[in-house]
């Protein structure tokens, strides 16, 4: 699991916190000013640690984007699920995971192939997609889902 370090506005105290909780309305650990999350939302990545903890405790939709760093069609995905964390911050989660160091969570949900994108909603598939798609299609289908 990565972590956000994120400066309060009011005391510029640096946060601390797990990458599942960014979208939990966090405040700060000193001050209690609400942290401005939006601007440092990021992708949850996940391990096969805390995978299913993670999906089973979503309290929002989840898009998961099983990758491979060696694969270039998922280090051309990368930059694009980045972005989905910022434009749909708070109203879905947006987690990836490394399937060439976390296999048991590739095999849980039968992966053949990177990157995979897994629509997720309260623990269960909804959706899958396999291989890379244009950004747009994505958000479209994405909306799609969380509209679903
Ligand atoms: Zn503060």
């Amino acid at each position: 699991m990565n972590t956000l370090i994120v400066a309060c506005p009011s005391c510029k105290t640096k946060n601390k916190m797990a990458a599942s909780k960014q979208h939990l309305s966090p405040r700060c650990g000193k001050c209690h000013t609400p942290l401005p999350m939006a601007g440092y939302a990021k992708p949850v990545e996940l391990t096969d640690q805390d995978a299913a903890q993670v999906i089973r405790e979503a309290d929002l939709p989840l898009l998961l984007d099983l990758y491979s760093p060696n694969c270039g069609p998922c280090r051309t995905m990368a930059p694009v699920i980045d972005r989905l964390a910022h434009q749909f911050f708070g109203r879905a989660i947006i987690a990836k995971i490394d399937t060439s160091t976390n296999s048991l969570t590739a095999r849980h949900y039968g992966i053949r192939g990177v990157p995979t994108l897994i629509f997720l909603k309260n623990g269960q598939v909804v959706d899958q997609i396999v291989g890379a798609l244009p950004e747009d299609a994505l958000v479209t289908k994405l909306n799609n889902f969380l509209r679903s």
